[in-house]
């Protein structure tokens, strides 16, 4: 099969990485690229990691088989809208969205039988945003989930399954609702808690914060690097997964209850108990190949 055109519809963090991992696997004829500012755009083209940058979604997506949604979740029906009428038959339509089932729901009564959609999820990002932060490796390894329904043509779904395979992830197929429940507590919840907590510090006396900054080496900094997302992509998640979040929430609130009772009562079993169990969860997730097992996380400091 020859290669695919391609466009990028979204050029930050995710969307760069895209075209930095296509090219530099020799995956694709062209890419083409759209971001909503004219700075991404030039930059984006600067960077190299797109052959051609336009003006309009419209444009960037006409001679494109395959089309990647890489921005917040709020943006993407309304580009589908505008794209879609335009599209030649037959073109795939992707995204990298953290939640899937609102991107179906919204997209899927606007594809009129001419044209297909493979959403999926790569399990991989940093903290970065923006044209500047992608790098062609950010997906080798990693896990990259695709949530199609039943109905969707297999050709399709197999391109995008081998898109990712070539780009170094290994792909795992899911139902949409089990995707946003596991990712609710593996990702949203874990981001939730690092802006409270962080969001709590900040609300401290000054005196006390300046203290919170010098001895963060302890733990809070690893909850400030999480809490350094981008938050507008942060805020779409949380609106779009809203049953699966409160769902993990009314379970994480229930422990966290059982953990503040066993503190008040001195009951220190029970907090052994615990601990003992999320330490075996730490070594099974370095067994399992999603984390150094350097002390620390391999930091020198
Ligand atoms: P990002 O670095 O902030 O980039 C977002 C891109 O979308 C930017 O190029 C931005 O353009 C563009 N954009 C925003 N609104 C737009 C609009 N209305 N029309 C056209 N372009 C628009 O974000 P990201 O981290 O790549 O995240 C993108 C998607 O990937 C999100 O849906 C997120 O859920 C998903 N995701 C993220 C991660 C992660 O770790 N970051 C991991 C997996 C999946 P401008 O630069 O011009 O504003």
């Amino acid at each position: 099969m020859s290669k695919p055109n391609i466009a990028l519809i979204g050029m930050g963090l995710i969307g760069s990485s895209l075209g930095h991992a296509l090219k530099k696997n020799n995956l694709v004829a062209h890419v083409s690229g759209y971001a909503r500012s004219p700075e991404t755009r030039a930059r984006a083209l600067d960077i190299g990691f797109v052959d051609s940058v336009h003006d309009t979604a419209i444009e960037a997506c006409a001679d494109a088989d395959i089309v990647f949604f890489n921005t917040p979740l709020s943006a993407i029906k309304g580009l589908a809208e505008e794209i879609i009428p335009t599209l030649k038959d037959n073109v795939i339509l992707t995204d990298v969205g953290s939640v899937k089932k609102g991107v179906i729901d919204e997209l899927t009564p606007l594809l009129g039988g001419r044209v297909h959609l493979v959403p999926g999820h790569p399990i991989a990002g940093t903290e970065e945003s923006g044209p500047d932060s992608g790098f062609a490796e950010l997906f080798d390894g990693r896990w990259c989930i695709l949530t199609p329904s039943g109905e969707t043509s297999l050709i399709a779904v197999e391109q995008i399954a081998k898109l990712w395979r070539d780009m170094g992830s290994e792909v795992e197929f899911m139902e949409a609702e089990h995707h946003d429940l596991v990712l609710a507590i593996t990702s949203h919840l874990p981001h939730l808690i690092a802006y409270n907590i962080v969001g709590t510090a900040s609300q401290l006396e000054s005196d006390t914060r300046s203290d919170v900054i010098k001895y963060s080496a302890s733990g809070f900094r690893d909850f400030t690097r999480i809490a350094s997302s981008d938050p507008i992509m942060w805020r779409d998640i949380f609106l779009q997964n809203k049953d699966a979040v409160l769902e993990m929430l009314g379970r994480f609130s229930e422990d966290l209850t059982a953990l503040q009772r066993a503190i008040r009562r001195g009951d220190g079993e029970h907090l052994e108990r615990i601990f003992t169990t999320t330490r075996a969860i730490r070594k099974s997730v370095v067994e399992a190949g999603q984390d150094t097992d350097a002390p620390n996380f391999g930091r020198d400091k």
